[in-house]
Parts: structure tokens; sequence; C-alpha cells
């Protein structure tokens, strides 16, 4: 399968932005915390009677890291997605430029604001879909 050049850029942009979101100091932290339970509490389960014994020999380091590896990517992906919905009456987790996924009509929101339908759409009795288009920069200390 080959795209068109501009899905091809729609779908660069749209890793760019999922992986911008990903890296936020909040969905690590959360990741990191949901790794280090969930992990633990796998590892337990699975090498405890190794582990607690101290069978440093027998615990097996792949499986150990994987264990934590696993909760932690479930939960910054989880974390990414929910915050890459903009859906109408809830609040914008960052400020982006949304597109109308269906009259392409863009709309900027800022962060905590009420994510609002497209007019167009709205007037015509249509439900609105918004997907982010960019990230406004969130990091205005900079300049
Ligand atoms: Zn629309």
């Amino acid at each position: 399968m080959t795209l068109a050049p501009s899905d091809e850029s729609a779908r660069v942009d749209g890793i760019r932005l999922f992986l911008t979101v990903a890296s936020q100091r909040s969905s690590l932290l959360g990741g990191i915390k949901v790794a280090l339970i969930v992990g633990t509490v796998v590892n337990l389960i699975n090498q405890g009677e190794h582990l607690l014994g101290l069978h440093w020999s027998q615990v097996s380091l792949p499986k150990l890291l994987v264990t934590f590896c696993v909760p932690f990517c479930v939960s910054v992906y989880n974390a990414t997605a929910t915050r890459l919905r903009f859906d109408p009456g809830v609040r914008a987790a960052f400020s982006a430029t949304l597109t109308c996924q269906k009259c392409h009509r863009e709309h900027q929101v800022e962060k905590g604001a009420l994510v609002p339908d497209c007019g167009h759409c709205a007037s015509l009795g249509e439900r609105t879909r918004w997907s982010p288009k960019e990230a406004a920069s969130t990091n205005s200390s900079n300049s």
C-alpha cells in the first residue's frame, strides 16, 4: 500500500504529535507510577519465590524488565490517547489546532477551555469529531 504524499505527511504529523504528548512529564510520571506498582506485583506473582528468597541467579532479568515495561507503555499510551481526544464539551488537555473530520474547518482551542462543536457541522445537525492537527506551544517561558 502506498500513501499519497499528503496522507503520509498527515501520518508523520500525527506520529510527531503523539510522541510530543507521550513525552510530556505528566504522561511519563504516570507511566512510571503504574509500572512500579503493577510491575512489582506481577514480578512477585511470576518470580516471587526467587525474588523473596534472594535467589538472584534464578531470577530472569529479561522477564523482570519486560514486566515493568509493559504497564509503563500501556499507561503512557492510554494517557496520550486520552489527551489527544477533543470531544465537544470536555476541557482541552493542551492548546491545539483542531480540524473537523467532516468539513475540515480548523479551530484553535486553549488548554483548559471547553472544546466546542464545529459551528458548520452543528448547524447541519452533524456530530462534531475533532482531530488535533498540531499542539500549540505550551512553554511560553522560553520566549
Ligand atoms: Zn465541521
